[in-house]
């Protein structure tokens, strides 16, 4: 990104006001060359912050549905604020829709970790399963095809896990790294794309990726639509745990591979999707320790922190919230590394705060924490 001396970058952001319960709306300015910021009330037409130095923000929260907590506030970039925000970061900020499709589910862990490595973010992510319109509807470019019947068959075989990916040329970046569509093709010509290494035929070749910008709006718009109700989520509210990955180790790039972790483990991941917590929405989600442990606050503010990924649990031994409790160790990284050095928060873990997830503590709170989830945050 160039840093014109005075370069600033414009959005329109929304916060919720609770106490009013109203949407206000801001112009927020940043300006890359000292990390400062500066609000305007759009509706008032009055400064609502003067221009100030914040670290909290960074160029890299800077896009169309990002979420920035500015002094406890926390903001919604909606939209760019003028031409030259759109012009600059357009390109830098592409999205395109990428899909893990049934067969590939059990490696969902190993592709996120790649493209997170590819330097590309999961903006979104949730699991779907489609019934045979909905696959219809997204797949209609081919209703002609004679492969459009085994097609539909392949993607509501089972869950599929949708994902937002944003970057730099995100759209021909992602569509490199699934290789040909036929995986035969794929292991020939691109022997390290996700085509080679997952797919099996030409029906079943693991992943999806939008092939152009207007595809990208269309099938994004499919899977996460910016109005109207949400795509119902794959949870089954049975015998379940549910666990969070926290925003530290999310940001940190680390979701694939505590996903992959799990499922290695033999866990089933009946349900996941991406959110970003409301402070209030993150005390409510964890107030049973509020006033038993001394760092309920910074717990809180951890879970608001960016983006978490909400998963349920299902294992096989019907002894779901214990056996995976066992799996994700003690609350106190150090401690697991001492006593459990093979446990997730050994792993990802680096403190008491940012300990890597979030797993339901008593076996009775199991289901009611995946309702909290995926049912009254995702309604
Ligand atoms: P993509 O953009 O690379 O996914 O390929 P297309 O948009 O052309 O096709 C959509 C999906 O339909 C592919 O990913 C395959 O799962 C399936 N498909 C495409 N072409 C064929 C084909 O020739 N035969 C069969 N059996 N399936 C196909
Ligand atoms: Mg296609």
């Amino acid at each position: 990104m160039s840093t014109a001396q005075d370069d600033r970058y414009s959005f329109i952001a929304e916060w919720y006001d609770p106490n009013a319960a109203l949407m206000r709306r801001y112009q927020f300015l940043y300006y890359p060359k000292d990390s400062s910021i500066e609000m305007f009330d759009i509706k008032n037409h009055r400064t609502f912050l003067k221009r100030t130095k914040y670290e909290g923000v960074s160029q890299e929260d800077l896009y169309i549905g990002s979420t920035v907590e500015v002094f406890s506030r926390q903001l919604h970039f909606v939209d760019y604020g003028d031409g030259f925000t759109a012009r600059s970061l357009g390109d830098k900020k592409e999205k395109t829709l990428g899909m893990i499709k049934p067969d590939a589910l059990d490696r969902m862990g190993m592709i996120l970790d790649m493209i997170s490595h590819k330097g590309l973010l999961v903006t979104k992510a949730k699991m779907v399963l489609l019934s045979r319109a909905e696959a219809a509807q997204f797949y209609m470019e081919h209703q002609s095809k004679p492969f459009f019947n085994g097609l539909l068959d392949y993607v509501t075989s089972g869950p599929v896990v949708a994902m937002e990916i944003m970057g730099g040329n995100a759209i021909g970046v992602w569509r490199e790294m699934i290789g040909p569509t036929n995986p035969s093709d794929a292991r020939s010509q691109n022997s390290q794309s996700l085509r080679a290494k997952y797919g099996t035929d030409n029906t079943r070749n693991a992943v999806h990726g939008s092939d152009s910008k207007e595809s990208a709006t269309r099938e994004a718009e499919f899977f996460f639509p910016s109005a109207g109700p949400s795509r119902a989520n794959t949870a089954r509210f049975s015998d379940c745990t549910c666990c969070v990955i926290k925003p530290h180790a999310v940001l940190a790039g680390q979701t694939g591979k505590i996903v992959q972790a799990i499922v290695d483990a033999g866990f089933e991941i009946s349900a996941l999707q991406m959110f970003h917590l409301e402070r209030a929405n993150a005390e409510e989600f964890i107030e049973v320790y509020k006033g038993v442990v001394a760092e309920f606050n910074d717990m809180v503010s951890q879970l608001c922190a960016g983006p978490s990924v909400a998963m349920e649990i299902k294992s096989k031994d019907g002894n779901t919230p214990q056996s995976f409790r066992e799996f994700v160790g003690p609350a106190d990284p150090e401690i697991a590394r001492h006593l459990r050095p093979r446990t997730l928060r050994a792993i990802f873990g680096k403190d008491k705060i940012q300990n890597a997830v979030h797993c339901t503590d008593l076996p009775e709170d199991g289901l009611l924490e995946v309702e909290y989830f995926f049912k009254i945050l995702d309604s």
